[in-house]
């Protein structure tokens, strides 16, 4: 197991990993990285944990782990309209098994390098497995996506189909599932996509966002009460994934209004922005789906197609 020491394997699995960016002044190596921030440009910064037993289970392949590890943090960088840039990665180890390590970089490389992404350095511990990664973003000065600007009569929208992560979670423990749904569904718990394809529309169009990591009804909460507004949701319109429609019926929409994991995007757009919005999506050959509107009652609403209007309980995924 271990005929390596620390700093070997660092030098191995981490220190090889690509660095295409010019801005990385110091990287791994030195007592800190040096980064530079082009002038106009504000640094985005956001840390994840992931813990094993809570957010992965210990025997995931380590290139899923590191995968999704590093996705999630994308995803922060995304929710805000910036460019992911550098990564730093904390990391603690059981043992130092090169076996875990040789897949788990693997999966880092896997979503750094279509991102251009660089890991810049980290911490490598002793004890029970955990990994914690800080993300580092660009964004022209002031065009950072809060929560806090949604604006009454705003449209609602998401950027994709929701509801299949959680549907996994719920499907952990069956065998029973067909080989090809399950292979579907585990896809989406285990490798989201961060949607940084959304970032140059929502800089020119939209008013607030938030990624969808706990739950539409839970996420979208955050943006109501940090906007001081509330939200109506077309309860027919929000784009359940066909295979939660499959299998849950009925119950497929509290998956995607309360299933997390999504890692898809909510964002509001002001009406008079809306024709330019969706033609920028169209011609980037991205879909989003609008589901809903802002108002000024807080607290979060939906509404069938039949007019009947009920309050939704915020669910989501807490961990306190
Ligand atoms: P220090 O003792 O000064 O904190 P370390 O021995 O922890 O330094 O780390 C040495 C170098 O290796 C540093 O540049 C650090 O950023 C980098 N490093 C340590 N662990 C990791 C890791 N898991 N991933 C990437 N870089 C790492
Ligand atoms: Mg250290």
């Amino acid at each position: 197991m271990i005929d390596m020491g620390e700093f070997e394997l660092i030098d191995v699995y981490f220190n090889a990993l690509p660095n295409p960016r010019h801005d990385v002044i110091l990287g791994i190596g030195d007592d800190a990285a040096c980064l530079e921030v082009p002038p106009g440009m504000q640094l985005l910064v956001s840390t994840d944990t992931l813990v094993a037993g809570v957010h992965f289970l210990a025997h995931w392949d380590p290139f899923d782990i590191a995968y999704k590890a590093v996705m999630v943090n994308v995803s922060d960088i995304a929710a805000m309209a910036g460019d992911p840039c550098w990564l730093s990665l904390s990391l603690t180890l059981p043992e130092a098994s090169e076996s875990f390590l040789a897949r788990f970089s693997q999966g880092i490389r896997a979503v750094i390098e279509p991102f251009g992404m660089t890991l810049i350095g980290g911490d490598t511990t002793r004890g029970p497995l955990s990994i914690t990664i800080t993300i580092h973003g660009l964004i022209p000065s002031t065009q950072a996506l809060r929560r806090a600007t949604a604006k009454v009569g705003d449209r609602i929208y998401v950027t994709g189909e929701l509801g299949a992560a959680a549907l996994a979670v719920h499907y952990l423990d069956h065998q029973n599932l067909p080989t090809d749904d399950k292979a579907v569904l585990m896809d989406k718990l285990i490798h989201p996509r961060a949607r940084i394809d959304f970032v140059k529309a929502l800089r020119q169009y939209a008013t607030a966002g938030i990624d969808l990591s706990d739950g539409l009804s839970s996420d979208l909460s955050h943006i109501c009460e940090a906007s001081g507004v509330g939200a109506c949701l077309w309860l027919e319109k929000i784009p359940v994934h066909p295979l939660v429609q499959n299998y849950k019926g009925d119950q497929a929409i509290d998956f995607a209004l309360n299933g997390g994991d999504d890692y898809e995007l909510c964002v509001t757009v002001p009406l008079r922005h809306e024709d330019a919005w969706l033609a920028q999506l169209a011609s980037a050959d991205l879909k989003a789906y609008p589901i809903g509107v802002i108002e000024a009652q807080p607290g979060l609403r939906g509404i069938l197609n039949s007019g009947i209007r009920r309050d939704l309980p915020k669910g989501g995924y807490r961990h306190f």
